[in-house]
């Protein structure tokens, strides 16, 4: 199993924002800025246009919901996703609250936040997200 199969299991510890049985969401472990989360399948898949349309219809609608809960937990202009990086051989979609597009510059020193305040972030958005 790959670190985000593993994540998605609970094997390995997250700050989860949200999920369903298909899909799940957590806090990027470097975020860019507060609130940064990623939503990858349960299913180990790799390259995100290797998914058929129905599946990736289900999980861009997932990512919506997502999008929309870290807008109401942290405002900001908009939410950017993002697909791009070969680190980690598992589907992934960033949602980033953005106030600029600085904020969307993934070559900037990424954050490292306490662990009770990614919980707090975590928790903001998985209670305003709606299944
Ligand atoms: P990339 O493939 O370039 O999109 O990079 C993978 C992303 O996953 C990076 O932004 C990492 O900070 C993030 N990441 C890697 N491992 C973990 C983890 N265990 N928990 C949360 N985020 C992670």
């Amino acid at each position: 199993m790959d670190i985000f199969s593993k994540i998605a299991a609970g094997e390995i510890p997250s700050y989860k924002c949200a999920e369903n049985e298909e899909f799940y969401a957590f806090l990027d472990i470097n975020p860019l800025v507060k609130g940064h989360t990623l939503v990858i399948p349960r299913r180990e898949v790799d390259y995100i246009f290797d998914m058929e349309d129905d599946e990736i219809g289900r999980y861009q609608q997932f990512a919506k919901k997502v999008a929309v809960a870290i807008k109401t937990a942290f405002p900001c202009v908009k939410v950017a996703e993002v697909v791009l990086g070969l680190e980690v051989p598992h589907a992934h979609i960033h949602l980033i609250p953005m106030q600029s597009e600085a904020d969307v510059d993934f070559k900037r020193e990424k954050l490292s936040l306490p662990a009770e305040e990614m919980k707090q972030i975590a928790d903001k958005i998985y209670a305003e997200f709606v299944k």
